[in-house]
């Protein structure tokens, strides 16, 4: 993990947030290279979720609602995590991570005892307004209410029938006790979800729930993560949260231990109920629908894919990312930086290919040393412009994983690199 965290920082990936000021628990930016990899990310979900299927439709909903949203949803009341206050030196923790507080017991020669559990809303308060008191609202602690009070809408703005989704990527923002793991616990986060509404019928329930267990874990191994690192854990009685009748994570095997990469949950009509909202289908049958959803952490995928794709050999360091991924596609190096005429046909190539793929130019030092740098940051191919590319109109492309190159005809690189980028 620190090696991982050093290189995001030196390359670009993820810098904590405010850093000149001492930067601010829970807080992470995403530099040249994050953003890349985040955008792409999130495209792909957007596309399997959305552009792929004919029964969900997208949503951007805002992130500050009427606080009557958040009363009806239970999150005021029940949207919490219990707290536990080290007697000895009053830092607290949240009760349910017993491995943060054995470490904690570390720092004390006496032994620690702790405060009784009690309940800590993990809702971010912010005041709006310019009259005293200001209006208080809050930062949305998760995405999907925005896709329930805006049911109606979406129905009657488009042709969506039961069964059918609403998707959705976005921030929330949760007070968290404790921070940590990087940027697997932060306070502001993106989260990728799926609403899927259907008939409130427990077996349609059951169904639907599975086939987006199965959907989702094949989305995360279409892009490359390895099998044996997931699993789905189902949650039990007393840790399942407040809105649902069925809950089991995806988690991923990281340095830290199995995580929760996304939740499948089946909320049943708690959501829509509780805001009063009901369905009525073609044969003018009224009802409140069931809610199956995906919700998915950007931000823990985007790491959980990092450490993934994260490989050391004796020689270099490589960010095996699938290409769809990478967040440079292709780097473009003539083999001699002093040499007019390679640099020139190097540069059209470049300026070509940019136009498609988010491209990279190299020609400083060696080219052992601008394939290292490329490797570090998970770049599929380098394309290498050398002399014989001014006589035959061909050049080497150099494939990150295997090492291995080939030549390939100038004019057919735009239909190369596509094929490969196929999912
Ligand atoms: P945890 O048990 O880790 O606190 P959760 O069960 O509260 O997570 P959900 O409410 O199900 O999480 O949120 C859906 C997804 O949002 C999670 O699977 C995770 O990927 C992401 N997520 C939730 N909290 C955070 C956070 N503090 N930082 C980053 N991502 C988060």
């Amino acid at each position: 993990m620190l090696r991982l965290t050093a290189l995001c920082k030196r390359r670009g990936f993820i810098f904590p947030s405010s850093e000149i000021y001492g930067g601010l628990a829970g807080f992470w930016d995403y530099g040249p290279l994050g953003v890349e990899l985040k955008n792409n990310l999130k495209r792909y979900w957007w596309q399997t979720m959305v552009y792929q299927r004919d029964d969900i439709v997208g949503l951007d909903a805002s992130i500050i609602m009427n606080p009557q949203v958040w009363q009806a949803s239970g999150h005021l009341e029940a949207f919490t995590d219990p707290l536990v206050e080290c007697k000895v030196c009053h830092q607290r923790f949240r009760a349910d991570q017993k491995m943060l507080q054995e470490c904690h017991q570390k720092e004390h020669s006496e032994k620690v005892t702790w405060t009784e559990p009690k309940a800590f809303n993990l809702m971010t308060e912010v005041f709006l307004g310019v009259t005293e008191p200001k209006q208080k609202a809050y930062l949305r602690g998760e995405i999907t209410q925005g896709v329930f009070v805006n049911f109606n809408n979406v129905i009657s703005s488009t042709r969506v029938k039961i069964p059918f989704g609403i998707a959705q990527i976005g921030k929330a923002f949760r007070n968290e006790i404790t921070p940590g793991n990087f940027t697997f616990r932060s306070r502001e986060f993106e989260q990728m979800e799926l609403e899927y509404f259907l008939e409130p019928d427990s077996q349609k329930a059951k169904n639907t729930f599975d086939y987006w267990k199965k959907e989702r874990l094949a989305w995360y191994l279409s892009l490359g993560l390895k099998k044996e690192k997931l699993r789905f854990r189902k949650h039990e009685k007393n840790e399942k949260a407040h809105y649902a009748r069925e809950a089991e994570d995806l988690e991923y095997y990281s340095p830290f231990g199995w995580k929760e990469l996304e939740g499948i949950h089946d909320r049943g009509d708690w959501d829509l109920s509780r805001h009063k909202l009901t369905y009525k289908d073609e044969q003018g049958k009224e009802y409140t629908p069931f809610v199956i959803e995906a919700s998915g952490g950007v931000d823990r995928a985007l790491l959980f894919f990092l450490i993934d794709a994260y490989t050391e050999t004796k020689k270099r360091v490589i960010l095996k990312l699938h290409p769809y991924l990478a967040p440079v596609k292709i780097a473009v190096f003539p083999l001699l930086a002093n040499k007019a005429a390679l640099v020139t046909l190097a540069k059209k190539i470049y300026q070509d290919l940019k136009n498609k793929y988010v491209c990279a130019w190299d020609d400083r030092g060696n080219i052992g040393k601008r394939y290292y740098a490329q490797d570090e940051i998970g770049t599929p191919w380098c394309l290498t412009v050398d002399f014989q590319s001014l006589e035959d109109k061909t050049v080497t492309v150099r494939d990150r994983d295997t090492t291995r190159q080939e030549r390939v005809k100038i004019s057919q690189l735009k239909n190369y690199f596509e094929k490969k980028l196929i999912i």
